[in-house]
């Protein structure tokens, strides 16, 4: 299956009944961008800017910022480049962006709630996004976004930062999209997505925050379960929830594993994006079924019990090897 998979690497994902699915690249450098890129990702759904910068001690200027942005949309060019705002505080330290230490730091101010007293560093962020989007296909995505107050804060950073990058407004051509990694984001999608070009599920932190189990916690694992589901109801809750016209996406570590692409079609997600490696298996799964067939299985994954149950049929699912 892997040579198969590695054969067909540079073509799309398409299901027996002619749906193409887009699979992406979860980018890390410059060196995973160019990596992805050669396995046929189609873009990055999701560069993670505080691993990029992680080596730096001092916070990289908006022209600097500007030179790797732009190096990375020409690897995936004509294919976006999905830039993640600084996602600082729980798991994800940033020597440039100290934090306070808090007794519960999954639970603080992470992510784009690390900004709000002093945004400067975001600002300097979203200029550089506003600069490359000009000429680059570029997505911006906010992580840790729980409110349609969030949404509202972040949107009107976006339009300060494209008035220092010299423009009336953000580039037409920026997609601006929402990490949904907290439950409240996903019920309450409806609102938070209004307006947006995309959402993108992040599952990682979603398994954390639905089950109340802190993520790589070895002692919590039988807790941490991705397939509960808990967290497959929430996943439909955002594809069924979205306003009409806003793509959903999912990078978290499910959108990797290719047994699982099936089921997350099946629940509505028209996007990919997975570590590089993972890109060509996941796109060869996803060319083994129609969408009936995957939302058939969704459909009877979310009215299973458990997580062991919805393995199970995830497990029976699978083409069998030729
Ligand atoms: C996630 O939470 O699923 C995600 C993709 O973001 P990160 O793993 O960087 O927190
Ligand atoms: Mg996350």
């Amino acid at each position: 299956e892997r040579g198969r998979a590695l054969r067909h690497a540079r073509s799309p994902a398409v299901t027996t009944d002619g749906v193409r699915v887009r699979v992406k690249a979860n980018v890390s450098s410059l060196a995973v961008a160019r990596l992805g890129a050669d396995l046929g990702a189609e873009g990055s759904g999701l560069v993670r800017t505080e691993a990029v910068f992680a080596q730096w001690r001092q916070a990289p200027s908006v022209d600097q910022q500007v030179q790797v942005y732009a190096a990375m949309a020409a690897v995936y060019h004509p294919h976006p480049v999905t830039i993640r705002t600084w996602d600082v505080g729980g798991d994800k330290p940033l020597p440039f962006h100290p934090l306070p230490v808090e007794g519960n730091p999954f639970l603080s101010a992470r992510g784009l709630r690390a900004f709000v007293e002093d945004p400067s560093l975001l600002l300097d962020q979203l200029q550089a996004v506003c600069t490359v989007a000009v000429d680059h296909p570029l997505a911006v995505l906010f992580p840790m976004v729980t409110t349609v107050q969030d949404v509202r804060w972040a949107r009107e950073l976006l339009a300060t930062a494209a008035r220092r990058a010299g423009l009336s407004a953000p580039p037409p051509g920026l997609q601006v999209g929402i990490m949904v990694e907290v439950p409240a984001a996903a019920l309450g999608i409806a609102h938070l997505a209004q307006g947006l070009d995309l959402v993108s599920i992040g599952s990682n932190d979603l398994v954390q925050y639905t089950l109340a189990a802190e993520r790589g916690n070895p002692r919590l694992a039988a807790w941490s379960d991705a397939l509960d589901p808990a967290v497959l109801s929430l996943v439909r809750s955002v594809t069924a929830g979205v306003p009409e016209g806003v793509r959903v996406g999912l990078c978290g570590a499910m959108a990797g594993d290719p047994d699982l692409a099936g089921l997350l079609v099946g629940l509505g997600v028209q996007e990919l994006s997975a570590s590089a490696a993972s890109v060509p298996l996941v796109k060869q799964r996803l060319r083994t079924g129609s969408t009936a067939e995957f939302g058939d299985l969704a459909a009877r994954a979310l009215a299973c019990p458990d997580g062991a149950s919805v393995r199970a049929l995830v497990q029976e699912a699978q083409p069998t090897p030729t």
